[in-house]
């Protein structure tokens, strides 16, 4: 038994315990502070008002970025409150965009260990390095091994990066306890030889492992996870798109694991749709969706959107008919020479043909951009959306917006105000002809950390389908109709734990009516979550 409590500087320097000036002087007394700390005692409101004042001094996002991340090592829930009460201003810098370039640097700005780190020299022996983790009870993991981090590529062992920020989320936007969360970081080598060039590169300075060799690592570690952390749930980052798929497929019903750039993303779109429908008034089941980009992000939403369309009332093949896809090498259909393995299901028979003649055979109600690349939504084939509907929906959902397949201001002045638009990033609000539209943002933090929250409580098997057709449906019965009147089809960022709540709610009772949990739904699950949700003000 360990009666070690920790008292003066090491009280100080726990972040977990800190409070810094905020240290009452009964607690200064009793955990022998007194002389350590400025006299002064200050609530934790006031902490933030300074930290805020020193943010705001920072003259680049960058800097903010480390800024927040070291008040982190030093007061884990003064960076929650804050992260909590300023998460529209905050998240852009803890999460994309600016965490893509964290990434880029992470070598450089590296201050201290933070998360868990694999590579091949782990082989055999996964199991006693988590048990080196000082946390037993890991409900929330994130893991990549940084292929395709962001829109930015192989960035080896820099990609911890995104695990660190994405769970940060999870904690902030739901409530899932910092403890309970653990970045992980699959470090199998890196094929950017600009990378592992750099002197100060952390990761393993070899080329990528890959074929049986890869795929025994992922599956030593998620199976010891499955023994070591068993109500541990698996979130999938930032994975090149076939791993993405093939771990996924592998996994989804064998263990309690999602991956967020398909899943996700799906489900935050299928809520954008579902919302956009009650302005444009048009049955979900008799939409035809164009997508221009077939990579993983929107071969995901159309994975979603197949049983979403069922649940309409069509079946498998009528649903598979209403969703077409454009790449690199035009619309995707059977008897072109290549087809990637993830957009077999949607190749139809057809002739293949540009985006401006698809658009006009297949008049599609809703067009959705995936591609990664800046303006390929120009004005002709918006005018043709508007042309055919009377009020297209246009989501531009490339990141970051120096990415999106154009602006809102583009669609909005191209539809003559008629666009019911969403982008992948924040947008502006845009003044068009005497009306006022404020942009929704369809970010995948407004279904993960729910999702998560919800999958935790209930500790499903593993996630189903049905659990993500619910959280998009959860999302979309938020949005107040003062945010429909500016044409935007998302909640505030700033209600996210309240979002977060209705969505976990909803993912657990549709896990229970699946029978997909160790218990039947207790009469209390409401009072349940509510018990898990982290609450860091003192
Ligand atoms: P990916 O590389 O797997 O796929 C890109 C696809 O776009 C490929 O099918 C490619 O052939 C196609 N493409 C590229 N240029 C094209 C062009 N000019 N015309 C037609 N097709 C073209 O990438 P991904 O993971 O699917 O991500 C795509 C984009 O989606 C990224 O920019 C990402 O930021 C964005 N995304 C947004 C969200 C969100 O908003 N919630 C979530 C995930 C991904």
């Amino acid at each position: 038994m360990n009666n070690y409590t920790p008292r003066g500087f090491d009280v100080l320097h726990n972040p977990k315990l800190n409070k810094g000036t905020a240290f009452t002087q009964q607690e200064r007394d009793e955990l022998g502070l007194q002389g350590l700390l400025p006299a002064a005692i200050t609530s934790q409101q006031t902490q933030i008002s300074r930290v805020l004042d020193n943010l705001h001094r920072k003259t680049s996002d960058i800097e903010r970025y480390i800024f927040l991340f070291s008040l982190q090592g030093r007061n884990e829930r003064l960076f929650y409150r804050l992260l909590i009460d300023h998460i529209d201003e905050l998240m852009p810098i803890i999460y994309t965009p600016t965490v893509g370039e964290a990434c880029q640097e992470f070598a450089h700005i590296f201050r201290e260990p933070r998360g868990f780190y694999i590579t091949p020299n782990d082989r055999g022996r996964i199991r006693e390095s988590l048990n080196n983790w000082p946390e037993k009870d890991i409900r929330m993991i994130v893991i990549t091994d940084g292929q395709r981090i962001l829109g930015l590529g192989d960035l080896g062992a820099n990609g911890m990066g995104i695990p660190i920020g994405k769970l940060s989320l999870y904690t902030a936007g739901a409530g899932i306890a910092p403890e309970q969360c653990l970045p992980v970081m699959l470090d199998v080598g890196s094929n950017n030889q600009q990378l592992i060039n750099d002197p100060l590169y952390l990761g393993l300075k070899q080329p990528r492992i890959s074929g049986d060799e890869y795929l025994q690592l992922v599956d030593e570690f998620v199976t010891t996870v499955q023994d070591v952390f068993p109500k541990a749930v698996i979130q999938f980052e930032d994975f090149l798109t076939p791993n993405a798929y093939l771990l996924l497929n592998t996994y989804r019903n064998k263990a309690c694991c999602f991956n967020d750039d398909i899943q996700g993303t799906a489900a935050v779109v299928l809520s954008g749709i579902y919302t956009a429908l009650t302005l444009s008034k048009q049955p979900f089941k008799d939409c035809r969706i164009l997508f221009l980009g077939a990579g993983s992000a929107a071969t995901g939403m159309a994975d979603l959107l197949v049983p979403a369309l069922c649940s309409a009332g069509l079946n498998e093949d009528e649903a598979r008919k209403r969703l077409w896809f454009i790449d690199r090498h035009g619309l995707v259909v059977k008897d072109r020479d290549y087809l990637d393995p993830h957009n077999l299901a949607y190749a139809h028979e057809h002739p293949t043909m540009d985006f401006l003649s698809a658009i006009d055979d297949i008049k599609p109600n809703i067009l959705i951009g995936a591609t990664g690349v800046q303006g390929t939504f120009t004005e002709t084939p918006i005018r043709r959306m508007a042309e055919i509907n009377s009020r297209p929906i246009i989501f531009a959902l490339s990141n970051p917006t120096s990415h999106a397949e154009c602006t809102a201001k583009q669609a909005y002045e191209w539809t003559d105000g008629r666009a019911i638009f969403a982008s992948g990033s924040p947008s502006s609000a845009v003044h068009y002809r005497g009306q006022f539209f404020k942009p929704g943002q369809g970010n995948n933090a407004y279904i993960f950390p729910g999702l998560g929250l919800g999958v935790i409580t209930c500790q499903a098997r593993y996630i189903s389908d049905e659990m993500f057709l619910a959280a998009a449906q959860a999302l979309s019965e938020q949005v107040s109709h003062k945010q429909l009147e500016q044409g935007n089809i998302y909640p505030p960022l700033n209600q996210l734990r309240k979002v977060s709540f209705k969505i976990a709610m909803a993912v657990a009772q549709t896990a229970y009516q699946q029978k997909l949990t160790p218990e039947a739904c207790p009469d209390n699950l409401s009072a349940r979550i509510k018990e898990l949700i982290y609450d860091p003000t003192y």
